[in-house]
């Protein structure tokens, strides 16, 4: 597949100050799009708007997606009906307090309006 002719989505609120790639994630209910910049979430139909997608929208959504790993997969351990936990099928409650803290210190650590630099060429 060529990548010069795909799509990329990128969210709509701050095209002028950093134009942020979409993340697809099931870590909010309802909402299968976030921006992992200002933390706008969409559903799946007309999420964010699509733009070509050039080799540095998507080098910035995989520092993003890098970036946010442990807060989105915090995020949806919350959200989830069930999980994995040691081999076992367990729901959301039933994790150890402990790691339900460490879940929860991704959480509260995550920082939106992240500008690495990396990040901050303009395409
Ligand atoms: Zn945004």
């Amino acid at each position: 597949m060529k990548k010069e002719n795909e799509e990329i989505r990128i969210c709509t609120s701050h095209q002028d100050e950093l134009r942020t790639p979409l993340v697809w994630t099931f870590a909010f209910n309802g909402a299968e799009y976030w921006c992992p910049y200002c933390g706008k979430n969409e559903g799946m139909m007309g999420a964010g708007e699509r733009v070509k997608s050039t080799a540095i929208l998507r080098n910035r959504l995989k520092r993003f997606k890098k970036l946010s790993k442990d807060f989105l997969d915090a995020k949806c351990s919350q959200v989830c009906n069930s999980m994995m936990w040691e081999g076992k099928r367990i729901t959301p409650d039933q994790l150890p307090q402990e790691e339900k803290d460490k879940r929860q210190k991704a959480i509260d650590d995550w920082k939106y309006e992240q500008k690495p630099l990396s990040l901050i060429i303009k395409p």
